[in-house]
């Protein structure tokens, strides 16, 4: 399998998985795809069934990863997944355990990971491909970042401990959550730094910019990122819901050929792209629905064709923050199969939009398959209407949810009401209450309960340095932690 740019005008397919499993952005500024996706008919499905079944997450990981990698040997690649989606790891044998909520809603809980948020599920994948491919290529690489919570921590869990990667995480000083900030600064790993920069998460993800924007400070010290443009994560998503609606459809008469919809919390549109790559595949995923929070770019874009890049002062901080975006960086990707695989459009589309501009593709016929033949609809919700359906599902169903979940639930109860599809729902749970206690007291009176496997963060250490908003520092603290490790080793 090789993989192109969505910016290719010739769509020359020419990296391996392995090329551009390090790097980020295409030279040419696009996004990499395969060259096409692979088509499983009823038979891979049954047999995904049974191994999912018999061997477990990893094995069904390793299925459908194999069809996509070609350049790790297949018994490594079995390897990495089994060390990346352990019992141990994740609370559960299933990994993705799916509950019913009734008789037609399920949800497919994906926060059960080391920092109790989706972000896990790719990220511990990612940590074992990098740390495999990186001693095969003899080098090594320092994670640059910056975070307003879930992803940074993330990363953290997925790298520390790894010989050949270093991760410098910078976050907004005191903006995360109590939770949020004690888990990303428990960590006591000298691989692992956490800045924390007096300002907000734009100036954090600004710093990170202006630092790898010096290409020659950014090749000496091997500076990479794990954003969520990153083509491995997308792939470790698509296993998820592959495995979501084989446990959906466990009770159904014909279960290979059963058709469900997934309802996905969304910001960057990472997460339901992998949905969109499975239906693409030809999973039976009847609808993708896009629930996002007051900040709703997209739901814009899939009610009107509008895409439109919100400016600061327009995009609101949130009770379900990691959803709290301006543009959906991973939409580009969709588009590119919108539009045919047109790379020459989806340039002219995507290169240099910056704040508050954007296209408009409600004339165009590519507006009429979002629904027909992509399966998309969105929704929408607000702060009140998170905190209504947290209490609404505990009440109703006896299960507390985050607020991420909520947006998700929240849209999902108006399509069952509207009667607009006719499957069942799984709703992905991309995080768990604990760690947005806050929003959870203000919606039932009271703050979660901490999962034991948190319990340790009670009373843990902080390993965090607070800086100035200033790039050279952040300069300063990569060299100075890269040289000591040189010299120690
Ligand atoms: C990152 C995140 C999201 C949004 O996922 P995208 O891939 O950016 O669409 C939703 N919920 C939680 C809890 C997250 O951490």
């Amino acid at each position: 399998m090789r993989y192109l740019s969505t910016r290719d005008p010739d769509g020359v397919a020419s990296q391996g998985f392995c090329d551009i499993l390090i790097g980020g952005l295409a030279p040419d500024g696009g996004l990499y795809l395969p060259e096409s996706y692979p088509q499983v008919d009823t038979e891979t499905l049954a047999t995904w069934r049974r191994l999912l079944a018999e061997e477990g997450y990893a094995a069904l990981a390793h299925a459908i990863l194999s069809l996509f990698v070609d350049d790790i040997p297949d018994a490594d690649l079995r390897a990495i997944c089994e060390r990346a989606y352990t019992a141990e790891k994740f609370g559960t044998e299933e990994i993705v355990p799916v509950t019913r909520l009734d008789r037609r809603l399920f949800l497919g809980h994906l926060s059960n990971g080391p920092t109790a948020a989706f972000k896990d599920m790719a990220m511990q994948l990612l940590g074992e491909l990098f740390e495999y491919e990186l001693a095969r290529r003899d080098s090594s690489l320092a994670i640059l970042g910056a975070t307003s919570g879930d992803t940074g921590s993330a990363a953290i869990f997925a790298m520390k401990g790894r010989r050949n990667i270093h991760v410098f995480m910078l976050s907004p000083l005191g903006r995360m959550t109590p939770f949020q900030q004690a888990q990303m600064f428990s960590v006591d790993d000298p691989h692992v730094v956490n800045l924390a920069v007096d300002g907000v998460f734009d100036d954090c993800q600004d710093i990170v910019k202006q630092v790898a924007s010096d290409l020659d400070f950014k090749e000496l010290h091997r500076l990479g990122a794990v954003n969520s443009i990153n083509w491995a994560r997308l792939l470790a998503q698509v296993v998820y819901y592959v495995a979501c609606w084989l446990r959906a459809t466990e009770e159904v008469e014909d279960p290979d050929t059963a058709r469900v919809s997934f309802v996905v919390p969304t910001g960057n549109f990472g997460n339901v792209c992998a949905g969109h790559v499975a239906k693409a595949m030809g999973v039976p995923i009847d609808t993708l629905v896009v629930a996002t929070n007051e900040n709703d770019v997209l739901d814009e874009f899939f009610r009107t064709g509008v895409y439109r890049v919100r400016t600061s002062a327009e995009t609101h901080e949130t009770s379900s923050p990691s959803m709290d975006i301006s543009k959906a960086s991973n939409l580009e990707r969709f588009v590119f199969d919108l539009l045919g695989r047109d790379g020459a459009r989806t340039a002219e589309l995507f290169g240099g939009l910056s704040t508050g501009q954007g296209f408009d593709l409600s004339s165009d016929p590519a507006f009429e398959r979002l629904r027909s033949v992509h399966g998309f609809l969105s929704g929408t919700s607000t702060h009140a209407d998170r905190l209504a359906t947290i209490a609404a599902v505990e009440k109703e169903y006896g299960v507390l949810v985050d607020p991420h979940t909520a947006d998700a639930l929240t849209v999902a109860f108006d399509v069952l009401d509207g009667g607009e599809v006719d499957t069942p729902l799984v709703v992905l749970e991309t995080a768990l209450p604990v760690k947005f206690a806050a929003t959870i007291a203000e919606a039932v009176g009271r703050e979660p309960e901490i999962p034991d496997a948190y319990a340790y963060l009670r009373d843990a250490d902080r390993h965090v340095l607070e800086i100035d908003r200033d790039p050279e520092l952040v300069k300063k603290v990569i060299v100075e932690t890269l040289t000591a490790h040189q010299e120690n080793s």
